[in-house]
């Protein structure tokens, strides 16, 4: 959801402003909506499985403090919204993963080296999964601890 266009009321003026560089977007874990605007600066983007994007704000979720990502892709302008510490468990292992998946076509006649290069690929994408799921546990751990300490 991008707003790319907005009215403003100058002096009476109706005025479209073209490209003005805020955002709308919900954030990917808690789903509450994040208004922010872009700076023209595009931040480090050090992630491999990211190399076609353009990390153009990184944030932390108003609500669940998560800290996310606004990635702009170089040619098709799509824009997404990265939950970074999800990335972080994907991204190292984005290079090998592509060389398996090669090696594994390769391997097409069902060999043993096929159902090897099987099992590894499985094994690095189950272990990511976990990650994730051990991300997502964290985060609510520490929003269950922020809501008891406001009760408080
Ligand atoms: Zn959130």
């Amino acid at each position: 959801m991008g707003l790319n266009l907005i009215d403003l009321n100058l002096w009476g003026y109706k005025i479209n402003v073209m490209n003005i560089a805020i955002r709308l977007k919900n954030c990917p874990s808690c789903k509450s909506v994040n208004l922010f605007r872009l700076n023209g600066v595009s931040y480090e983007n050090e992630f491999n499985s990211m190399t076609d994007w353009d990390l153009k704000r990184k944030f932390n979720c108003r609500k669940c403090k998560i800290e996310l990502g606004l990635f702009v892709h170089n040619i098709s302008r799509e824009e997404k919204m990265v939950w970074i510490d999800m990335l972080k468990c994907e991204d190292p292992y984005h290079k090998y993963l592509k060389i398996l998946q090669t090696s594994k076509e390769k391997f097409k006649n069902r060999s043993q080296k096929y159902y090897e290069t099987l099992d590894e690929i499985n094994g690095i994408q189950n272990k990511i999964k976990l990650d994730k799921i051990k991300v997502k546990i964290k985060n609510k751990i520490i929003n269950k601890g922020m809501f008891i300490r406001h009760v408080n």
